[in-house]
């Protein structure tokens, strides 16, 4: 099975072990366990797609941190949430090597799974983000921080 790069990363440095208790398997971390995380892009073919079924997806959170409430959100970046449904909206547009107008991404509460990526623009049909799509976003929003005075 293929995950993302940030998965490969962590499964090396956390291998899944017998927990002892009915939960299964679990990633022991330095001070805590974790469930199994499953990637987002745990599937096999080049055009590997965001998948609805993940948890603690190491992209997919670096996403979260993005756009995640009670910090304060960049400019390009809203969140609004409905009871425990979560909504953020990521622009996108000035990214060279995403094509699309946003990101929208939805999650409830703060489970590990995230429930739904969409690029948005204003001539297709929503699409499911790539991995490599997700990253560019990552990195264009890290930058746009680091200027930040
Ligand atoms: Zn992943």
């Amino acid at each position: 099975m293929n995950k993302c790069r940030l998965c490969e990363e962590f499964y090396d440095k956390y291998p899944l072990e017998k927990s002892g208790y009915e939960r299964g398997e679990v990633h022991k971390l330095e001070h805590s366990f974790m469930g199994a995380i499953q990637c987002a892009f745990e599937h096999i073919g080049i055009n590997k797609e965001f998948e609805s079924d993940n948890w603690n997806c190491q992209t997919v959170n670096l996403i979260r941190d993005i756009c995640y409430e009670g910090q304060e959100l960049p400019p390009g970046i809203k969140y609004t949430y409905c009871s425990d449904q979560k909504y953020a909206i990521i622009k996108i547009d000035e990214i060279e090597k995403v094509n699309g107008d946003a990101l929208w991404v939805s999650w409830y509460k703060q489970r590990g799974r995230t429930d739904a990526i969409w690029i948005l623009d204003s001539y297709k049909h929503p699409r499911k983000p790539t991995e490599k799509e997700l990253l560019s976003t990552i990195n264009y929003y890290k930058e746009k921080d680091n200027e930040r005075p």
